[in-house]
Order: structure tokens, then sequence, then C-alpha cells
């Protein structure tokens, strides 16, 4: 049996890679699997991020993969589990944060865990329970239009009870100030008061390192990946620098975008507005067979190099719901994904090594096609997004990606993002 630390359970892809790095940061080592493995672990590592696609799937289905997934982790010796959520809370009124947490749970025997969306460094806050993003309330900060999970309540614990039969609390920031032992008296406050599941409050790094020691006895935490950075310590890792080394680039550069969130779409204006050859892929032409896939591979082919170059169907929020409205939201989503995935292949078989993708649902998609089942987790580009290197049948052999998350990001990232690895 492997002797893992930390085996966590992520909803997206990107958000497993967003924790795999926090964690990487933090010291240990960490390998992210693509779904369930069949097999066990063949490298050691400190931790294994099991990333599935389970953020927007039925709450049933969702509940069922992570409880087959806290399984594996079992099968491994993993001592801690972690359930990872997106840092802006992305889920429906059905769940699947609430479902998830219950079956896992469930599954464990436990009594009690904490739920914190909480990332400071990319301006993820929870204050009295309501979470900001940036400078303004999660329903204001552009996750209202959202085209598979609108967030239009700030309150985490409102948006949390209606998923779960648990009752919901709160440890808030007055509590978290006083360190240690004021948190442990609210946790067992909470327990005797018969709440199952406690957002916590963090509004810096600060708080999150105050949490940490008191989620050393917890079977399960439940968090974006902001908690991660206080995990290890509890294990005895400290950050070394080890971790993050990645094979040498090969290959041309490119970006793929189908990530519709403000961030990005500030990405791409970026990226236009500097006069690099950038591609729009129309939904519409994408619902009429494969003709403008191929179209778009016809156009990027001879235009691969050193520089990137970008195929996106990012979309502001007014021609997104035009899209929405004509072909429904899981038909229009289903579509550009495939659409956008069968380019990425495109774009390796014609000699892409470094690959951006945008987009949490749509790097699900694009690493499924190119067949990647492991990612070793190498250095940070911003906040959330690491690059990694990766084996894809594929690319016949090893191909570095990064893979960011709706909202992650710097404005010139879809650039940037391949100078800070050459
Ligand atoms: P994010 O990380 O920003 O949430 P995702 O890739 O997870 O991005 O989700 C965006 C969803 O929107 C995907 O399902 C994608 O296929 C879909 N999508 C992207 N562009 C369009 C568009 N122009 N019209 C409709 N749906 C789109």
């Amino acid at each position: 049996m492997n002797d893992l630390l930390l085996g966590c359970i992520a909803d997206d892809f990107t958000g497993a890679t967003d924790l795999a790095n926090n964690l990487v940061r933090a010291g240990m080592r960490v390998v992210q699997t693509a779904g369930v493995p069949a097999t066990p672990l063949d490298t050691t590592a400190d931790a294994v991020v099991v990333s599935l696609k389970s953020r927007t799937i039925p709450p049933a289905q969702a509940a069922a993969q992570s409880v087959q997934a806290l399984r594996w982790l079992q099968t491994q010796g993993a001592r801690q589990i972690y359930f990872k959520y997106c840092s802006t809370f992305d889920s429906t009124a059905q769940g699947n944060i609430g479902p998830v947490t219950d079956a896992l749970m469930d599954a464990l025997g436990c009594d009690f865990t904490v739920a914190t969306p909480a990332f400071p460094d990319v301006g993820r806050t929870v204050f009295k329970g309501y979470l900001f993003v940036g400078d303004v309330l999660l329903h204001e900060s552009g996750m209202q239009d959202h085209p598979l999970t609108p967030m239009t309540d700030p309150s985490l614990v409102r948006v949390l009870q209606a998923q779960t039969r648990r009752r919901v609390g709160l440890i808030d920031y007055a509590v978290l100030a006083q360190g240690l032992d004021a948190i442990r008296a609210r946790i067992s406050r909470l327990r005797a008061d018969g709440v199952g599941i406690a957002i916590v409050d963090a509004v810096s790094n600060a708080d999150l390192m105050r949490l940490g020691p008191a989620l050393a006895d917890l079977p399960l935490v439940t968090a974006g990946s902001g908690v991660a950075i206080a995990l290890p310590a509890n294990f005895g890792i400290t950050p070394n620098s080890q971790a993050s080394a990645l094979p040498a680039l090969s290959g041309f550069r490119a970006v793929v975008s189908g990530s519709c969130s403000r961030a990005t779409n500030g990405q791409v204006a970026e990226f236009l507005s500097a006069g690099r050859p950038a591609l729009a892929l129309d939904p519409l032409a994408l619902c009429d067979g494969d003709e403008a896939i191929e179209r778009a591979l016809d156009w990027a082919r001879p235009l691969l190099g050193d520089q990137p170059i970008l195929v996106y169907s990012t979309a502001a929020p007014e021609g997104l719901r035009r899209i929405q409205e004509q072909l429904g939201v899981a038909r229009a989503g289903e579509i550009v994904e495939r659409a956008l995935a069968r380019i990425a292949c495109g774009l390796v078989q014609s000699g892409v090594g470094q690959l951006v993708v945008a987009g949490g649902e749509t790097s699900g998609a694009v690493v499924q096609a190119l067949g990647i089942t492991q990612l070793q987790i190498g250095p940070q580009i911003d906040p959330g997004v690491p690059w990694c290197a990766a084996k894809s049948p594929i690319a016949g052999g090893t191909l570095h990606v990064a893979l960011k998350s709706g909202n992650f990001g710097s404005p010139d990232f879809f650039t940037g993002a391949f100078g800070r690895i050459a």
C-alpha cells in the first residue's frame, strides 16, 4: 500500500490542478489523475488529486462517483480526504456540493466537516459566511451569468443548506482571529448543536493557516483550494522546491478557450488587441457536422510556431445567452466542448507541445480527448494555474499543458503563460 497522506477528490479538472498546485507549493509531491484510476498508483506521492467531471452532472451520479474515488484513495492508504470544489462555490440549486459532501460523510462515518471556498490569493474571501470575489459579492462578480452554474446568492450558509440534509453552521472570522483553541471550541459547540457542516470565514492566508491545525483530526475536509496551503504542515511537510521540476519543453504553442467567464473574456480581448492570430468559433456552425472543426484546423496549421495561436468560443454574456436560447444550455455546452476537444487533438497532432486550455469543463473535455490520465504538477504560472506535464497517446510523448479555470489568470495569460515556462 502507498503511504498516501492526503486523498483529494475534485469536481472538475482545472479545480483539481489548482488544488494540486497549492499542495505542491506547500511542499507535497502531487499526482493528479483524470477520473478514478483502475490500478494502484505507480509513483510515490504525498497527495493524489482524483479529478472528476461531477460539478454539473445529476447529484446522485456525482455522489456515486465521489464515493468511488474515496474507496480508491482509501486503498492507497489516504489518511485524510479532501473534497475540492470551485472557489466561487459553483453549484446548481440541486447540488452538487451538498449531495457529494453528504455521501462522503456517510461513507466515512463522520459527523462533522467544514466547507470554505476561501482562496485569498485569488481574491476569494468569506466574511460572515458571505463569499466575495475581489471587491464584490459573488452574485455581482459575473458568476450570476455563468453558463452552467449561475450563482445568484452570496450567502454560503443559505446556498449549502439548500443542498444538504445536514444542518449548516458558521465559524466566523472573530473565532478564527482567536486561534486554535477558539476554533476547536467552536467546532465542539457546533457539533453539540447538531451542525454537520460549518462554513468557515477566511479573508487572508493567515486565517487559513490558523484554521489548518484545527482540521488535522477531521476525516474529511471540504473546500476550495485555499485551505490546501495549511494542510501539509499537519503531516510535518514544509515548502520545498523539489516537486515542481518538469521534463524539457518541445513543440508549438497554442491556446484553446471555451470559458465565458469575465477574466477569460478579458484575456481573449487582450490577445486580439495585441494583433495575435485568433479564430472565433460559431457554436451554430458547429451543429452542422465537423466541417467547422476542419476549417479551424486548416486555419491554424500554417500559423503554428513559437508564437501562440488562439481558437476560442469565449463569448460575452449577451452572445452566450443568445446561443443558449437557440441550442439550450446543455446542448450548447456539449457541442462547444466536443469541438474544442477535437481541435485541441488536431493541434497536438500537428505538433503543438505546449497547450493552454481555458475553462474548467472545457479542460476536462480536452484532457479526456487527449487520453491524458495522469499529470505531474510543475511550476505555477499565476495563482491557481501551474504548468503540468502529461503523457498523451495523441502527442506520442510528453505534452505540457496549462489548464486555466474561467476566472483565473492575469489579463496577458494567453501569451504570458509561455514566457513563464520557457
Ligand atoms: P469556466 O471555467 O469559465 O466555467 P467552462 O469550460 O467550465 O468555463 O464552462 C463554459 C461552458 O460554456 C462550457 O460547457 C462551454 O462548452 C460552454 N460554452 C463556451 N462557449 C460557448 C458559447 N459561445 N455559447 C454557448 N456555450 C458556450
